[in-house]
This record gives structure tokens, C-alpha cells and sequence, in this order.
């Protein structure tokens, strides 16, 4: 090992990525009672205050953002059931690209989650046995593919199976339009298998750092493969590295960061630990490939926060946030709700396409309550 060394005077980002995190915790929370008080106004009927959907809300709902996008990219048309999912997609999918995976340790709430999780499941072991254990790599490997066969499932049936008709059809479709409300009673009004599978995600979690993410997320899939793309990439300088292990010590998606010269890794999601965690002044740092300039671990935080809300932003700015189905077809939907099932033909979608989708005014709803 190299003995004599520039030690390195740069302050911690981890700061910044937990205060980002816990931002983008809050509006989910947020967005949640937005939600919570839209459909208590979808159950009394129409009769109590007006509450607004948040757009925002179509944040979960990733499939259908997918086939929006694919469906712009083959026709130009914005579908209007779920802009700002369309929006929102993008955004993840272009702050991936340009930092790696950063979603994943800077914004998404499940991956804030399965942090803390796995924090409390380390300090567990490491007082009960000394030690953390770890999943063996030969496991490991092909548990990592299992969500690529999701997200493999999920492309071919949106890239190839589809038609543009075929993919309207879906939009359109009153179950695509009610896909937030039924997802919010997935949750709300749980099922026993749902709750233990939920349950067994959790548990699995403790030991298994990440255990959603890195086996069975088709997020998490789509962005590792963006991350591949990324022109800008965690470097190593093997002329100052000494070899002190420390990075790959750091790293919570186990990259042997120590033994590369550069991160080419789908499951880097540049949350910039082992950056921190290098003693050796530029040493490892983010750089872009193609100009070979470093990224200041600050710039990164706030390139991430800025892209993300330019993008979303223009959503807002351009009109296409919220969408522009009204109260009184929300309520005509809402009556169907229990009986909607996902559309599985293309004569299935073409049926539910034909049905009207602008209804009478239901008599039920006091204008003067809304808000
Ligand atoms: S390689 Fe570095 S930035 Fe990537 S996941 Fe590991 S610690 Fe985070
Ligand atoms: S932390 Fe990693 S990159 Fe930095 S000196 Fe140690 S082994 Fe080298």
C-alpha cells in the first residue's frame, strides 16, 4: 500500500442526498392526503367539498407513464389520462441518464425506505454477530436478473405487442383512467395475500440490503440499463489509489469499486458513498467520459433536483399536469370501479375505447362546494 498521500479536504454530499430524499418523503405524504381527501370525495357521490386530484399521484403509476411515452414517441400526442406521469417518467429517466441511477438513492421513497431499512437490519447484525452477513454472490447474480425478466415482460408487451391504436385503446381506457384510485384501494383496502407479500418484502429487506430494489424492482430495471448509457461515470485513479478498500467498504450496492478503473456497473446508483468514503484527494471522482472534467459532488445534488423539476415543470407550464377529465366522468367511473378489470385483447381495449368517455352531469355534485 501507498503510504504517503494528499488526504482529501472535500465535505460529505450525504447530507444533502438524505435532506433530497426526505424533500421528495414529504410530498409523497403530501400528494397521499390530496389523494385520501379525492376519493373521500369520490365515495360520498359527488355530495361533500371538491378535492383535486394531484397530478403527482401518477408518479406510481410507471407502466402507464411507459406507454404514454411510447405512444408520444410514435404519434406526437401527449395522451391525456395521465400527463403528469408522462412527464414525471421522463424526468427519472432523464436524471438517470445523465447521473446514472440516481433516482434510486436521491428521490425515489422506496429507496429511501429500503435504506433505512437495511441500516437498521446492519446495526442489528453487527451487534448480535460482529459482522454483517451478506447474500452470496453466486445467489446474488441471478436474483439481480430476476427483475430484468419483469421489465422484459412489461417492454415486450409495451414496445412490440402494441399498436398505437392498441396503445390509445389502454390510455383511454376508464381502467386507465381509474388506475390511481384502484392502486389507492390496493393499499387502503389490502388484501391478506398483498399485506403478506408486502409483509415478506419488508422482513427480507432487513437482512438483504435493498431486497426490492435490487432483485425485483422493473424501475430499478429500466434505469440500470439507462445508467449504462451515462456519459458521465465514477472514476478511479489508479496512480493515487491506495489501495485502502474503503470505497468498496461504502458502496451499498457491493461494486468492487476498489479493483475498477471505472464504475460500469447497472446497479450504481450514484449515491456517491464511496466518493465520501475515499481518503485519497481526486482520487475517485465523478466524471463525464466524454470531456473528462469532474462533476463537484455539489453540482451533481443540485443537477438532479434542477433536471427533475425543469422537466416536470414543463409540464405545468406547457398545460399538460393536470388532465382534463372531470368530476362528473370521475364519478360516473367511480360507480364502476369494483367491476373494471385490466384489459388483456386488443378487442377488449378496442370495446372500452368506444365507450363514451364525457358523461351527463351526475345531478349529485354541488358545484358551489368545490374548492
Ligand atoms: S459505486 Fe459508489 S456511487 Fe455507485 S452505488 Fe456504489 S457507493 Fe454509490
Ligand atoms: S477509497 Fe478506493 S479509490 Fe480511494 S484510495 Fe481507497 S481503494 Fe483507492
Amino acid at each position: 500500500m501507498k503510504q504517503k498521500f494528499e488526504r482529501s479536504k472535500e465535505v460529505s454530499i450525504q447530507k444533502y442526498r438524505s435532506i433530497i430524499q426526505i424533500i421528495f418523503i414529504l410530498l409523497c405524504i403530501w400528494i397521499g392526503v390530496e389523494f385520501y381527501l379525492f376519493v373521500g370525495y369520490l365515495e360520498s357521490n359527488g355530495s361533500s367539498t371538491f378535492f383535486d386530484r394531484p397530478p403527482g399521484a401518477e408518479a406510481f403509476l410507471p407502466i402507464s407513464s411507459l406507454m404514454s411515452i411510447w405512444y408520444f414517441i410514435q404519434t406526437g400526442i401527449i395522451h391525456e389520462a395521465h400527463p403528469a406521469g408522462f412527464f414525471i417518467l421522463i424526468a427519472v429517466i432523464a436524471v438517470s441518464f445523465i447521473f446514472g441511477k440516481s433516482f434510486c438513492s436521491w428521490i425515489c421513497p422506496v429507496g429511501t425506505l429500503s435504506e433505512y431499512i437495511a441500516d437498521f437490519g446492519e446495526r442489528v447484525q453487527k451487534k448480535l454477530f460482529k459482522k454483517v452477513y451478506l447474500i452470496p454472490r453466486w445467489l446474488d447474480y441471478p436474483l439481480r436478473s430476476l427483475k430484468y425478466l419483469l421489465f422484459g415482460f412489461f417492454a415486450y408487451s409495451i414496445f412490440i405487442a402494441m399498436t398505437p391504436v392498441a396503445l390509445n385503446a389502454f390510455l383511454s381506457s376508464p381502467y386507465n383512467v381509474m388506475a390511481d384510485v384502484k392502486m389507492w384501494y390496493f393499499f387502503a383496502d389490502i388484501s391478506q395475500t398483498a399485506l403478506i407479500v408486502i409483509f415478506a418484502l419488508f422482513v427480507l429487506s432487513i437482512p438483504i440490503r435493498n431486497f426490492w430494489c435490487r432483485y425485483l424492482c422493473p424501475y430499478g430495471a429500466l434505469l440500470g440499463l439507462t445508467t449504462l448509457f451515462s456519459p458521465n461515470k465514477i472514476k478511479r485513479n489508479t496512480e493515487s489509489c491506495i489501495d485502502c478498500n474503503l470505497c468498496a467498504k461504502a458502496c451499498p450496492s457491493r461494486i468492487k469499486v476498489d479493483k475498477v478503473k471505472t464504475v460500469l456497473s447497472d446497479e450504481c446508483s450514484t449515491c456517491m458513498s464511496c466518493i465520501d468514503a475515499c481518503p485519497v484527494a481526486k482520487t475517485l471522482e465523478l466524471k463525464s467520459v466524454v470531456t473528462k472534467e469532474r462533476l463537484p459532488k455539489r453540482v451533481v445534488a443540485f443537477g438532479i433536483l434542477l433536471i427533475y423539476v425543469a422537466i416536470t415543470g414543463l409540464g405545468v407550464v406547457t398545460d399538460n399536469w393536470h388532465n382534463k377529465i372531470d368530476r362528473s366522468e370521475y364519478l360516473i367511473h367511480y360507480k364502476n370501479i369494483g367491476s373494471m378489470g385490466h384489459p388483456r385483447t386488443i378487442s377488449e381495449l378496442e370495446k372500452l375505447n368506444k365507450q363514451p368517455i364525457l358523461f351527463e352531469k351526475n345531478p349529485n355534485i354541488n358545484e358551489s362546494k368545490s374548492q
